[in-house]
């Protein structure tokens, strides 16, 4: 099978999430495999999606491969690799913690070691309605900017990366942090980690394995 690898790397990331509560019937992971070519989930629970299920597609949303249809809100998707070409993998999910903060307004901040990934600020696009036009596609996509992370307002949230593990981190760390964030804020004013800080982390995370030790954590508790 084509792109056999990237399709079960999928398929485990949906299994992940769904595990860890962060997937339900909704939310959808596409890879960039070549410039203008894109395997996704198609418009089903993505945790139950095998990698027959997967489909391959161009970057204008033209079907090359599989038999499902795609999601309504692909026009996120297309939008982002279009205007991002070092995003190669996207997940877009409904984290209720990273929601609540959104509805007050407030962008995920790091509280955490593992909020440490998104000091550089994870932009609020202000429309709560679903991203299935390429105008709004567009309009998330310019929200985004340069980051990795964009939150939805009483909505979800967009994470982007280089690596589909990286990704996968990317969405149960901000989660995480944003529980930590809700909790802290109950009492007390929460001491953020500085610029400074969070660069460190990210360079030790790097230099010690934590992306592997992650994966094989979340890839492991799947199988017990
Ligand atoms: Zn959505």
């Amino acid at each position: 099978m084509e792109y056999s690898y990237e399709k079960s790397k999928m398929v485990q990331v949906c299994r992940i999430l769904q595990d860890e509560g962060l997937f339900d019937g909704f939310g959808h992971v596409t890879w960039r495999v070549d410039e203008n070519e894109i395997l996704s989930t198609p418009k089903m629970p993505p945790g139950f999606a095998t990698v027959e299920d997967i489909i391959h597609h161009d970057l204008e949303g033209n079907k090359l491969q599989g038999d499902k249809p795609l999601n309504g809100e692909q026009p996120l998707h297309l939008a982002i690799y279009q205007a991002r070409s070092d995003v190669r993998c996207i997940i877009h999910y409904h984290p209720p913690a990273v929601i609540a903060l959104s509805v007050v307004g407030k962008e995920v901040v790091p509280v955490c070691n593992e909020g440490a990934y998104f000091y550089e600020g994870t932009p609020i696009y202000d429309d709560s309605s679903l991203l299935i036009t390429m105008e709004k596609g567009h309009a998330v996509a310019n929200a985004l900017g340069d980051k990795n992370t964009v939150l939805l307002r009483g909505h979800g949230a967009i994470v982007v990366g280089d690596m589909m593990e990286k990704v996968c981190r990317l969405a149960v760390s901000l989660e995480k942090n944003a529980q930590i964030q809700i909790m802290a804020e109950t009492v007390g004013t929460p001491k953020l980690h500085s610029v400074e800080e969070a660069k460190t982390l990210k360079s030790v995370e790097e230099s010690e394995g934590g992306l592997q030790r992650f994966w094989a954590y979340y890839e492991n508790k799947l199988k017990f």
